[in-house]
């Protein structure tokens, strides 16, 4: 078989969902283009694409891109590959466009993504904790960041059983926009297996105790979708700010004041962009793993946005 021929089924396969055209009407169109103005035949393949986009009056994301391969969820490092996957819906967030009918988190047993499902694509809801097998998704990229996007194309089952989600490890990317209270040089109880934060000096289980000192950071990260809560323990929070557990107890005690230590890290951590990867513990993303991102954050935009969470 030709070459032009292939490409001419190809795009033919594409179509044929969406419009009623014979492969030697997409042939005939492609020979004209490469035989007669002598265009490359991979440019003539997008021109006749897009002929048939518009006649379709198609998006290039509603057609599929020529056979979908299944692939697990850490293989995506590609943008515009349509996959297959079979992954379960960990979190349903808030879609914040009239656009998007759904939009949350899918993982599998290699790591999670984000997913959007457009509202035009017209496609069935999917639930929380619900497990599918999900046809041609075509993969995003975002500043560094992978997707999956849901269009008309894509086919939806829903798979009976559970799916395990590997090690349920998040990954959160966007600015620090505040820190919470029970953040910066703060008292742990001495009890074993206790390390309860204390408050005024006073373990809730076992009172009055001599603290002991302990670095953390408890901030709210905006991935431009949802707010997420991530706590970074002493190691992680001298990553980030270059304050060591000594260096913070020297502060507060030269200051004779241990907020000094909270207010010195919200300076040098809030409106800062961050990739932080690791567990989640109940509402909370421990830190593991943090990067700091380039980005220029509006200051004022981010307290207003905060305030607003
Ligand atoms: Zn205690």
């Amino acid at each position: 078989m030709s070459d032009v021929r292939q490409h001419a089924e190809d795009v033919h396969e594409q179509f044929s969902d969406h419009i009623d055209v014979a492969v030697d009407d997409v042939e005939g169109r492609l020979r004209t283009l490469v035989d007669e103005y002598k265009v490359p035949v991979e440019e003539a393949r997008r021109s006749v694409t897009n002929h048939y986009l518009e006649e379709a009056g198609l998006e290039r994301e509603d057609i599929a891109g020529g056979g979908s391969e299944a692939a697990e969820i850490e293989d995506v490092d590609e943008p515009e590959q349509w996959i297959d996957l079979t992954a379960k819906v960990i979190e349903l967030w808030e879609p914040r466009s009239d656009s998007v009918a759904q939009v949350g988190l899918l993982g599998d047993p290699t790591g999670t993504i984000k997913f959007t499902k457009w509202a035009k694509s017209d496609l069935p809801s999917l639930s929380e904790g619900g497990v599918y097998e999900l046809r041609n998704v075509v993969t995003d990229e975002y500043e560094g960041r992978y997707s999956v996007k849901l269009n008309s194309t894509t086919g939806i089952e829903e798979v009976e059983g559970d799916l395990e989600v590997g090690d349920d490890t998040s990954v959160v990317e966007g600015a620090l926009v505040d820190m919470q209270r029970g953040s910066g040089l703060i008292k742990r109880c001495p009890h074993d297996d206790c390390t309860r934060v204390l408050q005024n000096g006073r373990c809730n289980e076992h009172g009055e105790v001599e603290g002991e000192f302990d670095l953390r950071i408890k901030g709210v990260v905006d991935d431009g979708i949802d707010a997420h809560e991530v706590i970074f323990d002493a190691e992680a929070t001298e990553g980030l700010t270059g304050i060591s557990l000594e260096e913070a107890k020297e502060m507060a005690m030269d200051a004779l004041d241990t907020t000094v230590v909270a207010d010195e890290i919200r300076d040098r951590v809030v409106g800062t962009y961050y990739r932080i990867e690791g567990p989640t513990f109940g509402r909370y993303v421990l830190a593991d793993d943090v990067e700091e991102l380039d980005g220029a954050v509006d200051g004022e935009a981010l307290l207003i946005r905060a305030r607003s969470m």
